[in-house]
């Protein structure tokens, strides 16, 4: 008899289990319990086990338990594992007397391929776009003639007039959703905490769910995909798949997610610099990410090359975004809180943003995206938070931290013109806390960054002007507990 797979709540889809072997999947409240998770996550986690424990009918052992220890000592006979998504989560299978740990699935690098790769480039950091032209030579994906990069996510887009985007189809909730709703409204009465709202689940439980959202979003939205999204107080979602947690859970194997992006692009009917985009975001991004995790030591997580030592205030902790004025800002929050996601300029340009300007601590910071967003796993949050938003790295994977003005925020957005704060000012009434920010941000750091001409070019006083610099500094230190 086969032995039975362990099914983690990250390894959902059908290319995660063999042929008709026995499947165990467990509910543990304890990682309920343990930090508060986004509302929102904590449904689509339920909703994915108990949904794939459904389609896999008597074949899966569905335990409810308060701990994975619990549940492992209930099964009898051979049990195996693929490779966990998280350190902590690999050292506790390795614990587990009799388990076996098998490959990972769900990627398209293995890790002899990326070490081969990352070896062969330890002269210097260690960069996506190279790492991405090595995955599609290996994989002979988009070879030729989409050479060149998507336009950075460092500078957003105006945003555009025309809007000819269709939606996101919703999703339609079941029985299991209601059970879901009905346990987590339950615990909360018990105490175990949650941030943000409740909601409609917006996101797919299923791998057939997910396919049907792929199938979709190739066909009606990918031609409109790009990196270059602006930051619009119309439209959060834009040409955005929303199908980063369907990945992430497992549900989709990208593989052939990247071969039928290909494939569209073949049609004639997709622009190939947005198959590109979208292709960039699979093969390259999340493999690098993922590889980037095992690849660096756990340490990765602890240096903290500027200075950052400040607590998270519980504004932000919390997904008060009603309590801000900061239109931006506010916007950005209440988009989490709502949905237990934004796209990747908001999270860059306006909340890890703000957290850098401030020196936030940054690992405080990547457990808080982790927790509030659908798609936030370990593994993705340290090199995209620790490293790319809050470069507290020494640069080991992006070349200049991502601090931006008012002024930027204001060129890739419609939030200045509804905002009581000014983009161009950094001193005095209507400072705008971006601007002030990071024009206090260099001053904090000056000696590790001062010489960085990217950087300076978004300090809108002059850098010579001590005084000036010292004087917004201790205004921004003023309001540094307050919500902006
Ligand atoms: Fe954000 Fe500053 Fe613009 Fe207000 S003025 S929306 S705080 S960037």
């Amino acid at each position: 008899m086969s032995p039975r797979r362990w099914l983690l709540a990250d390894q959902l889809g059908p290319h995660f289990v063999d042929d008709d072997q026995p499947v165990l999947l467990v509910e543990a409240k304890a990682l309920f319990r343990q930090r508060p998770l986004h509302r929102q996550k904590a449904h689509l986690i339920l909703s994915a086990i108990r949904h794939r424990a459904a389609e896999l009918g008597e074949r899966a052992l569905l335990l409810r338990t308060e701990t994975f220890r619990q549940a492992l000592s209930q099964v009898t006979g051979a049990i195996e594992v693929c490779h966990p998504p998280s350190r902590a989560a690999l050292r506790f299978a390795r614990s587990v007397e009799g388990l076996s740990i098998l490959p990972p699935r769900g990627f398209m690098t293995s890790f002899d391929e990326f070490a081969q790769w990352a070896d062969g480039n330890r002269r210097g950091p260690l960069r996506m776009a190279a790492f991405y032209r090595d995955a599609r030579r290996r994989h002979d994906v988009l070879l030729g003639t989409l050479d060149a990069p998507p336009p950075s996510a460092n500078r957003p887009a105006p945003p555009p007039s025309d809007r000819r985007i269709p939606p996101v189809p919703e999703i339609e909730e079941d029985d299991i959703d209601a059970e879901v709703r009905r346990d987590l409204d339950r615990w909360t009465a018990e105490g175990i905490r949650f941030i943000g709202r409740d909601g409609p689940r917006r996101y797919p439980a299923t791998h057939a769910e997910a396919d049907a959202r792929l199938q979709h979003f190739l066909r009606h939205r990918l031609a409109g995909y790009t990196r270059q999204v602006p930051m619009s107080t119309q439209d959060h979602v834009l040409a955005h798949s929303q199908l980063s947690s369907s990945f992430n859970l497992g549900l989709l194997d990208p593989a052939p997610a990247v071969r039928a992006a290909e494939a569209a692009g073949r049609t004639g009917n997709v622009p190939p610099a947005a198959v590109a985009s979208f292709v960039r975001q699979l093969l390259g991004w999340r493999e690098f990410l993922w590889q980037l995790y095992w690849y660096f030591d756990p340490a990765y997580r602890s240096p903290n090359w500027l200075i950052a030592n400040e607590p998270i205030p519980d504004w932000f902790l919390n997904l008060e975004a009603d309590a801000l004025q900061a239109h931006c800002m506010s916007d950005a929050l209440g988009a989490v809180r709502d949905r237990a996601w934004a796209h990747h300029a908001q999270r860059l340009l306006l909340l890890g943003n703000y957290g850098l300007q401030r020196g936030w601590r940054p690992a405080e910071l990547a457990d808080w995206f982790q927790r509030a967003f659908v798609d936030g796993a370990d593994w993705v949050m340290n090199a995209t938070v620790i490293g790319m938003s809050q470069y507290a790295d020494l640069a080991r994977i992006d070349t200049r931290p991502y601090a931006v003005s008012g002024v930027q925020i204001d060129d890739g957005s419609d939030y200045c013109g509804n905002c009581c704060y000014d983009p161009v000012r950094d001193l005095g009434e209507g400072a705008c806390p971006y601007t002030a920010g990071i024009a206090a941000f260099y001053q904090r750091n000056r000696a590790r960054l001062g010489g960085d001409a990217r950087l300076l070019e978004h300090v809108t006083s002059d850098v010579t002007d001590k005084d000036r610099l010292d004087a917004i500094a201790a205004q921004e230190a003023k309001r540094a507990s307050t919500a902006p």
